[in-house]
């Protein structure tokens, strides 16, 4: 317990020198309950695990966050690591803490395992992006700036891949939000894990070289302590070796050794005011020789990150170089705590942690560069950040997506053969419908198939993407054209129909020429498939050739009523009366002949003729039940031979009925069949039966039995179809 009380009295010191402002019983609760939660945890160095958030809540502290940032610090592992649900340090300690812990318990699961360059921006992004509040970044950044200070009792093996992590994804985000201070810190934690022997080499150079530059550094900084003062300017002056990795940097940067390089040594004067600033330049620029094009204003033009100082490099005693930094004290505490900073002067003291508030810093963060003023005014504009949102594919390789986007978009992203053999999604190993949601950090996985049917036109709708909409229909665009033909054939005449237009017009050459032209298609079919994929509706297509069309149909010689409705009415007008044309009928030169309705031959079948009253012949199937008559001797008067004439020009009217399976793309399918087979087909429709069947209606044009059987053993071949039957009203 002593040591306990210790190690909070620690954190108490540090709160009350850089946090002042905290409340201290809310704390001490929360320490409590930290400390009961971990009580038998050890760190890997063997203390008691408490050490860690205590560590890291005393490094929020110290960036002078708010009580609800130093209390979550302390919880911050409490989620993950021990049996406290988010409710009890809600009740506990408040809604808005939970919140902050819950997010860096997200951040902390996110697992990945790919440290591919172009990977990394995506998980900087994504980190942002899921930490909302910013103050979740900023205690993960401290959790692993902690981590980092005792990573020695880790294996290599977790050495090397956290420091991979920390230079690539922590210490640019600390960089982005302007904490030059942790920067440094993690960066040189990791370069000696990532390349020791380097480290060590400029580690052992500095030490061996230490006494030369602290006499170096004194040297300057009294001439310089002395020429202000004589001038009346205060200001505070320190003097430091560059940190180690930014050493290292320059020496691979510009392939030199380390007793080559140019700048080790950096000064940095901290004045009250604006004016000051640059005063204290000019005393610099008259005591050494400034470097020529190494002065930086960042003053007048501060970085994206609200960094500000005067930079400027000049030659010292001896011809050894030095850089000076020159800024005001608020200046300083933005750049050396950035957006923390920030924070903690924009509200005074409590910050209600409004996300809108941080607008700005996001927007920064995101198209930071370190580069001109243009760019920065123009990143201002960019909001890339709400519209965005980054998943992991089961391999941890980051995916960049608009928000709300799907799994579909997701299968896109990864390839459109993913997308098209798509069956099924994984949300964080759990199934997921079609059209869920991404969020920041999930891992989804795209079940496929061989056997995939290819992308569902719903899927047009679901999406979010561009991409996934444009692979989409690039699909249907090649793979169904048949299907599109059939689908834009039957969109494109229900809408004539709909407009008292008789789909009919069209077999004119001349005026399928016209309209063709109008619409850009080389041949009809081509016009169906747009309409059928979607690249343009046939509500569209019609208004840009309705006027055309009416005036021919106006012109033409038929009547108004060959206008045929598209569904099938409940008395089938399938009768044709011919006259005569196909059908010899037996010792009858001429007369009228029309064909059942209810067996609809076709030149081929065996047919009988039944003489009625005042309407001709009417010709029957001879195994239609209504030709039963034609062997009753008591009727066999009105019946009589019939024979097919035809020349095989003409096309008769007749009907199937199809039996299947009641399934998705049942319809479609005929009506594909029906295209490829080119037969005009004027009625089909579908009707769904309550055990899981369906019937399919389909009324068509035929030349002859051959052609009636063609179509029925493609449809019987069709997947889910039981029985083809002609059809008997
Ligand atoms: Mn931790």
């Amino acid at each position: 317990m002593e040591q306990q009380d210790q190690l909070f009295e620690k954190l108490r010191e540090a709160i009350e020198r850089y946090a002042p402002y905290a409340d201290e019983t809310r704390i001490r609760k929360a320490y409590d309950f930290a400390a009961r939660r971990h009580e038998n945890q050890k760190r890997k160095s063997g203390e008691p695990y408490i050490i860690h958030p205590v560590a890291v809540a005393e490094l929020i502290a110290e960036i002078g966050l708010d009580t609800d940032a130093i209390v979550a610090a302390l919880l911050h592992d409490c989620l993950e690591d021990t049996v406290t649900s988010y409710q009890e340090i809600a009740s506990e300690f408040g809604e808005a803490v939970a919140q902050l812990v819950e997010g860096v318990t997200k951040l902390t699961r996110v697992e990945y395992s790919t440290l591919e360059e172009q990977q990394m921006e995506n998980l900087r992004k994504m980190f942002l992006a899921m930490s909302k509040d910013i103050r979740v970044i900023l205690i993960k950044i401290c959790d692993r700036l902690h981590n980092m200070r005792t990573m020695q009792y880790q294996t290599p093996e977790k050495q090397r891949s956290k420091s991979m992590e920390t230079m690539e994804i922590y210490a640019p985000l600390a960089h982005r939000l302007g904490m030059q201070k942790i920067k440094w810190e993690l960066e040189d934690h990791a370069l000696q894990y990532i390349d020791p022997e380097s480290y060590r080499t400029i580690e052992a150079y500095l030490e061996a070289h230490k006494d030369e530059a602290e006499a170096f550094m004194a040297e300057i900084q009294s001439a310089l302590e002395e020429r202000l003062a004589s001038v009346g300017i205060t200001c505070t002056i320190y003097g430091r070796i560059k940190h180690i990795y930014s050493i290292y940097r320059k020496m691979q940067m510009q392939g030199k050794t380390i007793e080559e390089l140019y700048d080790l040594y950096a000064f940095r004067v901290l004045v009250d005011s604006i004016p000051d600033c640059y005063n204290v330049l000019g005393h610099i620029h008259n005591l050494f020789t400034p470097v020529p094009g190494r002065f930086k204003d960042y003053i007048s033009t501060p970085k994206p990150n609200m960094y500000q100082s005067l930079h400027t490099t000049v030659i010292g005693k001896r011809g050894i170089p030095f850089e000076v930094q020159i800024r005001t004290w608020d200046m300083h505490q933005t750049a050396e705590y950035g957006v923390a900073a920030h924070w903690k002067y924009k509200d005074g003291i409590q910050s209600n942690g409004n996300e809108k508030e941080f607008e700005w810093v996001r927007r920064l963060l995101e198209s930071q560069q370190d580069t001109e003023a243009e760019d920065y005014i123009h990143s201002l504009k960019v909001d890339m950040f709400d519209d965005e949102v980054f998943v992991f594919t089961p391999r941890g390789k980051v995916i960049s997506l608009p928000a709300g986007s799907t799994p579909i978009d997701f299968a896109y992203a990864i390839h459109s053969a993913v997308g098209n053999a798509m069956v099924g999604a994984k949300i964080n190993n759990r199934i997921a419908g079609y059209d869920a949601v991404l969020k920041n950090g999930d891992i989804v996985e795209i079940l496929t198939s061989k056997n995939a049917k290819g992308p569902s036109r719903d899927w047009l709708n679901i999406c979010k993407s561009n991409q996934a909409r444009i692979k989409i229909k690039q699909w249907y665009k090649k793979e169904r054209r048949e299907e599109n033909i059939a689908r834009g054939k039957i969109s494109l005449e229900a809408e004539l129909r709909r407009l008292g237009i008789s789909p009919d017009v069209l077999r004119s050459e001349e005026l399928r020429a016209t309209v063709l032209k109008k619409l850009a298609f080389e041949e009809l079919d081509e016009l169906y498939a747009a309409i059928g994929y979607g690249g343009i509706t046939a509500y569209k297509a019609v208004a840009r050739i309705k006027d055309d069309l009416a005036k021919a149909e106006k012109s033409s010689e038929k009547p108004a009523d060959q206008v045929l409705p598209l569904r099938l009415p409940e008395k089938p007008t399938s009768a044709k009366v011919f006259s005569n044309s196909g059908v010899i009928v037996e010792d009858i030169s001429s007369c009228m002949v029309k064909f059942a309705r209810c067996c609809t031959p076709v030149p081929g079948d065996d047919i009988v003729g039944f003489i009625t009253k005042g309407f001709g012949v009417s010709v029957h199937r001879r195994d239609c039940p209504n030709a039963k008559g034609a062997s009753d001797p008591t009727q066999a008067g009105r019946w009589v031979s019939v024979a097919w004439a035809s020349t095989g020009t003409e096309a008769f009217a007749t009907s199937l009925e199809i039996d299947a399976e009641d399934r998705d793309g049942l319809l479609l399918d005929v009506a594909t069949v029906m295209t490829t087979l080119k037969i005009r087909v004027t009625e089909l429709a579908s009707r769904s039966l309550p055990d899981g069947k369906a019937v399919v209606s389909i009324t068509f044009e035929v030349k002859s039995l051959d052609d009636l059987e063609a179509v029925r053993t493609k449809i019987r071949n069709l997947s889910g179809v039981v029985d083809v039957k002609r059809g008997h009203v």
